[in-house]
This record gives C-alpha cells, structure tokens and sequence, in this order.
C-alpha cells in the first residue's frame, strides 16, 4: 500500500466541548491535491453534497417562484375583470332593455339577462 492513503486525515475538526481544532483522527481514503482526507472530509464529495443540496433548494425556489407568479397573475386578471364589471352590467342592463323593447322578442333572452343582472347586482 502506498503510504499517502494509510495517512491520517489532514482535516481540522473541532472535539465536542474543546477549546481549538485538532487534526481529525481517521485514516485518509482519497488524496485531493496531495493532501489525504478520509470519506467524511473528501472535499470532493462535500462539493457535490452542496450542490446537490444547492440544487434542491433552487427547485424549490423555482416552484415558489412559479406558484408566485401563478397568484400574481391570477390576481391581475382578476383585478383586470373588476375593472370592468360596471361597464358590462351597465352594457347588459341597456342591451335587455334594447332587446326588450324590439317587437317580436324572445322572452326567454330578456329573462335571462335580467336574472343576471339581479346577480351582478346583489351583494
Ligand atoms: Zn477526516
């Protein structure tokens, strides 16, 4: 075996309660630009673990956002359709009476225009 992977691990770790860091005390399994490190303090592997997890937290960001900007806009169009209900209760409420007044009319189209003004208009 070579020597450098029976080396101990060159990571400083900080003991439960202690007062400085030690050198950590498990054997090295890889070596990272010469330096040996053991499986919990391969920097290699603690990188792809952060960006694996800095992946995961950008997804969830991402469905936030979307779910955010769902609202939004569901918001605006909203707003957007409130914006003009009075014109268009107004606009329906001319066009029965209109529709109303016209000889031969189905009476049928004038109820139902009145029936939803009625609910356009109730509160
Ligand atoms: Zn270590």
């Amino acid at each position: 075996m070579s020597g450098k992977n029976e080396a101990q691990c060159c990571a400083r770790v900080w003991p439960m309660g202690a007062m400085r860091s030690s050198q950590c005390l498990h054997k090295a399994k890889v070596t990272r630009n010469s330096f040996p490190y053991c499986g919990r303090h391969d920097p290699e592997r603690i990188a792809e673990q952060r960006a694996a997890k800095d992946a995961e937290r950008q997804a969830a960001l991402a469905e936030k956002n979307a779910r955010w900007d769902a609202a939004k806009a569901a918001n605006a169009e909203q707003a957007r359709r409130a914006a003009c209900f009075d014109q268009l209760v107004d606009a329906l409420h001319d066009l029965t009476a209109l529709y109303h007044s016209t000889p031969g009319h189905d009476p049928t189209f004038v109820d139902k225009g009145r029936a939803a003004l009625a609910r356009a208009r109730a509160k």
